[in-house]
């Protein structure tokens, strides 16, 4: 459960969290340094209370107790020099890339015209036209670096021969200049054939299988183009998938909570049966409901909670959204950019053109590239941190958060950089719920 009382003073953020034996003890975040320490009920006393998600600060009161306030004040104005910085300069390092647009589901919340075709004809990427695009990237690196390479649709897995391609010529040229590839494919699953588990058993990739539950639920949001339902052919695809998973890099499945998957505490359970090296939840992009969102946050809280009985933090740490704050916290790894859009990644499209981000593709105002060529015009306008594009230095989240999605905010404000106040609340929501078990996690 989320904390009912969250305090902040400054940079500061702390909540009482009762001990096992009653007693209460004070816990505090240190937002700039990414530092977690209990302080003493005196010092809780000296902070103004905030709203459990608000990222306000509160206005300055006059200190009750002198030396409880002065030790809060100087552990505020402190420098952690061990805390990294999260600048991200220019270069791409991340590529997603449409093998396909088109698609053999029909989900209900596709974002990508309902039939994975962004209501464009052409269904396919043109390996010709990709590789020396490839190279182009790559040769702009510097030796020593990862360049990751998403593939994704409509549903990538209908042109399996497009990924081998692609993975056969990035592999040659990144080895000459010792770029270390990684590989990693968004799948509905429902087409794994022999040629798919062969390519995949060469090529060391990362899966993610989109599944939002059982039967009962993925065959009404996730249907086939003719009406059917498709979870039967994405189990399958599963099975087949683990019979070489020591082949994978890794395999996860991802699942979309919203109005019609408002349960996801079951599907939790039943993705827990399917074996996976990890899941997510994401709140579907579109919606703008705070009592749907109110449900989500109290169950991604629940599902920590089921989480850490039954395997404590190596349990918590299958679910993708802890994992990833657990690791910067781990790091000490503040980051100034919620994603690397218009910096270190980039989008391609079937045609070739290039995007800052997979949910704007068919956007001709989005279009930043073609080809060889890059629009560093509309490029520029990317490369200050999004906390700072965003106006977030206030928020206590701002390091584990980054400025946010752009494309969520723009779709709830209009602007790519005004933040939509439901998606912070979420976020906040979640970074609490991973604070309260890492403080368990590394209190052990
Ligand atoms: S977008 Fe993220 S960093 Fe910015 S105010 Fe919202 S929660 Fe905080
Ligand atoms: S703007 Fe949002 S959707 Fe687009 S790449 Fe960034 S995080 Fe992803």
């Amino acid at each position: 459960m989320l904390p009912m009382k969250l305090k902040r003073y400054q940079d500061i953020i702390a909540f009482e969290e009762l001990q096992s034996n009653s007693q209460p003890r004070y816990i505090a975040f240190h937002a700039n340094n990414l530092e977690i320490a209990e302080i003493s009920a005196e010092a809780f006393q000296e902070m103004s209370a905030i709203d459990v998600r608000t990222g306000e600060i509160p206005q300055d009161t006059l200190p009750k107790d002198a030396e409880a306030f002065e030790q809060l004040q100087t552990w505020n104005s402190e420098v952690n020099h061990e805390a990294r910085q999260g600048k991200i300069n220019f270069g791409i390092r991340s590529l997603t890339i449409n093998v396909t647009q088109v698609c053999n589901l029909k989900c209900t919340y596709c974002a990508a015209g309902g039939d994975g075709t962004y209501g464009d004809p052409v269904t396919r990427i043109s390996i010709e036209k990709t590789l020396p695009q490839l190279k182009y990237f790559i040769e702009a690196l510097p030796a020593g670096r990862k360049f990751t390479i998403s593939f994704v649709g409509g549903e990538p897995l209908l042109y399996p021969e497009g990924i081998k391609a692609i993975y056969d010529y990035v592999t040659e040229i990144a080895a000459h200049k010792n770029i270390q590839p990684v590989f990693s494919v968004t799948t509905n699953a429902t087409v794994i054939t022999d040629k798919v588990l062969d390519i995949f058993k060469k090529i060391n990739i990362h899966v993610t299988v989109s599944l939002d539950g059982d039967k009962n639920v993925n065959d009404v949001l996730r249907p086939t183009r003719s009406g059917t339902g498709s979870t039967e052919m994405t189990l399958d695809g599963l099975k087949k998938l683990h019979s070489i998973k020591n082949h994978l890099g890794s395999l996860g499945i991802s699942g979309v909570f919203n109005e019609a998957h408002q349960n996801i505490i079951d599907s939790y359970r039943f993705f827990l049966t399917l074996d996976p090296d990890w899941v997510e939840f994401n709140f579907a992009y579109s919606q703008n409901n705070q009592d749907l969102q109110a449900k989500y946050i109290d169950q991604m809280s629940q599902i920590a909670g089921l989480a850490w009985q039954k395997g404590e933090e190596t349990a918590l740490r299958k679910i993708k959204t802890f994992d990833h704050y657990f690791t910067l916290l781990d790091n000490q790894q503040k980051i100034e950019n919620h994603c690397g859009a218009g910096k270190s990644f980039l989008m391609m499209d079937a045609k070739n053109q290039l995007y800052t981000c997979p949910w704007v593709v068919g956007d001709p105002d989005e279009v930043v590239g073609q080809g060889l060529t890059l629009n560093m015009e509309k490029l520029e306008k990317y490369q200050k941190p999004l906390i700072t594009l965003n106006n977030c230095q206030t928020c206590w989240a701002r390091y584990l958060c980054g400025g946010g999605c752009m494309y969520i905010h723009k779709a709830h404000t209009g602007s790519k950089h005004t933040k939509d106040n439901l998606f912070c609340e979420r976020t906040r929501s979640l970074i609490l719920t991973a604070l309260l078990y890492y403080i368990k996690a590394r209190a052990a």
